[in-house]
């Protein structure tokens, strides 16, 4: 079955709820939404499962169900976690028994090649998610649990994965390949997949909607900068190039990953340094990036000590806003033409220095931005490009869980 890959598909205006959940090793993240308006009922988060500091935060959004509500204290596992936020919904009137729950909607992180679309999940779908843990060891597991435990809990409801990949498995050959020997490659699944599909699906179409055209008559660069980023190159509403490849480590400098480094670097410092694959792995992912460079991941911390005055913080976003650039100019030789540059999550939303000094310099290639423009909070998409620019820059926010629950909604209301 096609699924109409847009938020503003078919199933606008009905109604039904629809839960998503984003399960990590040791977090479940939730939102329930009302599909009808699409508008949030509820959001939570369960972090530190399985320590004795577990914390549950549950913020009822239906306007008259008070503020953020705090519960510490240990959560055994997923199970748990679940249980405890079906019964902070129950609370307000929303438990996952309604008949209004239409669906719960699963982000994986993983969907291989084989998942190119939002898909039912069946004990099938499920095997094939798992056979991909070699790939994704890091999330497929968690993501796992979460079915899981959301089937033990509704084994009656439909749940739904939608994939982080799914919206990359249209890039041609040329770019998912690495120029490594087939036959290892192939036997190994090794490949270029991409993540944060689900934000570039979203933001991409988004911004056509600014420009006031279809998907398909433009060609954009997505920079999804939060604490992992990536960059996509969408050409006609298609995605033809990411910067993410077998595992979210490839690509932009991140809040702790390295991005691109030269893979010689892995086997040097195992040879040299006698480090193991497990630690090179925690070094490359959690000891890099912005925090292995100057200590800290955050922008807001990193923009605070360079004012004043801090060396490291001031190099580190060199090296960030370096690599971007580089990603930006590769990125317009590969689509040709480049009608939009994107600014999307927490760093690209909410960082105008960022932006600025990534676009600055790059006049040649039709770039600029508006000091002006760039320096305005808001929530809503918006144009920071002077009407000069031959190439419109925008900042367009994000929202995986709503692109989700869209996904979901899409695939089971009929
Ligand atoms: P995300 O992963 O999309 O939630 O983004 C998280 C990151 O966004 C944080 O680690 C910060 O670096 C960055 N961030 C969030 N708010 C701001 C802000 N107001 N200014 C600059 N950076 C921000």
């Amino acid at each position: 079955m096609t699924t109409p890959n847009t938020t503003e598909g078919t199933a606008a205006g009905k109604p039904g709820r629809v839960l998503v959940l984003n399960s990590g090793s040791s977090s479940v993240k939730y939102q329930l939404l009302d599909m009808s308006d699409r508008s949030r009922l509820a959001a939570g988060l369960v972090e530190r499962i399985g320590e004795e500091t577990s914390r549950l935060v549950h913020t009822p959004l239906t306007g008259d169900g008070g503020g953020p509500r705090e519960r510490e204290g240990r959560i055994a596992d997923h199970d748990e976690a679940l249980k405890a936020a079906a019964a902070e919904l129950a609370a307000d009137g929303l438990g996952l028994d309604s008949p209004e729950l239409a669906a719960i909607g699963h982000r994986v992180v993983h969907g291989g090649l084989r998942f190119t679309e939002p898909t039912v999940i069946t004990d099938d779908v499920l095997k094939e998610i798992e056979r991909l843990v070699p790939v994704a060891p890091l999330h497929n597991p968690a993501n796992i649990t979460g079915i899981r435990t959301a089937m033990a809990l509704r084994p009656d409801l439909p749940q739904v994965a939608v994939f982080d990949t799914a919206f990359h498995t249209t890039m041609p050959e040329h770019a998912a390949r690495y120029a490594i020997d087939v036959e290892t490659a192939d036997a190994h699944r090794i490949r270029r997949y991409g993540f944060h599909g689900t934000s570039h699906a979203y933001v991409s179409r988004k911004a056509a909607a600014l420009l006031g055209k279809e998907p398909q008559d433009v060609n954009v660069i997505v920079l999804h900068l939060g604490n992992g980023a990536s960059a996509s190159a969408v050409a006609g509403g298609r995605c033809v190039e990411t910067s993410m490849g077998l595992t979210p480590l490839e690509g932009l400098v991140m809040g702790t990953r390295s991005g691109d480094i030269d893979p010689a670097v892995t086997f040097h410092l195992k040879r040299v340094a006698g480090m193991s694959a497990d630690e090179i792995d925690v070094l490359l992912n959690k000891r890099s990036g912005l925090v292995g460079l100057c200590g800290d991941n955050d922008m807001r911390e990193i923009r605070r000590r360079i004012d004043e005055g801090d060396e490291r913080a001031a190099l580190a976003f060199d090296i960030y806003v370096h690599r971007l650039k580089k990603y930006i100019g590769a990125y317009t030789a590969v689509l040709g033409r480049v009608d939009a540059v994107v600014f999307t999550a927490g760093v690209g939303e909410n960082s105008a220095p960022v932006r600025e000094a990534a676009i600055a310099g790059l006049e040649e290639l039709g770039l600029a931005v508006d000091a002006d423009l760039n320096a305005v909070r808001s929530a809503v998409p918006r144009l920071i490009s002077p009407d000069y620019a031959r190439v419109a820059v925008a900042v367009v926010p994000t929202d995986e869980e709503l692109e989700i629950a869209t996904q979901t909604f899409a695939l089971v209301d009929n």
